[in-house]
């Protein structure tokens, strides 16, 4: 359904400063991006599991779980992906406007749709994570056996092999996951937080 020019904006009482007040820390949106099986996922679990230790409130959205139940409906042509992005920043605008510490776990392969939904939050707010793993490691791991489908022509459109992937240029967060462990990643991201006020340094679980 299409936005009318009679729907508008109801400004709520309690206010997004309130709410990241109430929860003691900024919210905040770290958005994954990286190829299948480079550890989004995974990082990104490890990631709210420290941050929920600390006593923070967060959520994570996690690409498959999504495509279950949202975008149940969309498949992997190019549209289809855009839809996809469009409506995951869209929930994800409402829960950093909750006042939540949101993680996103989604390929999100081109760059327009990354600054897309960058450009839905407030400066800052917005913190690209780059899950930075060789194709080759990626197709070591192959958690879900989806880069053997897809090198048997039983998967087409897969990003790497024969869909791209746009390598972000200025992500606020790299992660070298080949050289490090998931452990150590999650922790990179924690100290960005702790550094640029996010959460608290002395905030324990
Ligand atoms: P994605 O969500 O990007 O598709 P997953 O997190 O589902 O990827 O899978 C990544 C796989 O790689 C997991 O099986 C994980 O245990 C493994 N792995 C090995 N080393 C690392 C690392 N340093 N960081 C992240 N994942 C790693």
């Amino acid at each position: 359904m299409m936005k009318t020019e009679n729907t508008v904006w109801h400004q709520q009482h309690i206010s997004k400063t309130q709410r990241s007040q109430q929860k003691q820390q900024r919210p905040c949106l770290l958005w994954f991006t990286g190829l299948s099986g480079s550890g989004k996922s995974t990082i990104a679990n490890a990631v709210d599991a420290l941050l929920f230790a600390r006593g923070c409130h967060t959520y994570l959205l996690d690409g498959d779980n999504v495509r279950h139940g949202l975008n149940g409906d969309l498949g992997f042509s190019d549209a289809a992906r855009i839809e996809n992005i469009r409506r995951i920043s869209e929930v994800s605008k409402l829960f950093v406007d909750a006042g939540l510490i949101v993680s996103t776990a989604f390929i999100s392969p081109f760059a327009s749709d990354r600054t897309m939904a960058r450009s839905k939050l407030q400066q800052g707010e917005f913190i690209e994570v780059f899950v930075d793993t060789p194709i080759e490691i990626c197709e070591q791991r192959d958690p879900k056996g989806l880069y053997k489908k897809a090198r048997n022509g039983e998967i087409t459109d897969f990003t790497g092999i024969d869909s791209t992937y746009d390598v972000p240029k200025n992500a606020e967060i790299h992660l070298h996951t080949a050289n490090l462990s998931v452990e150590q990643c999650a922790q990179q991201i924690i100290d960005y937080l702790v550094q640029h006020d996010f959460i608290n340094a002395n905030k324990q679980g």
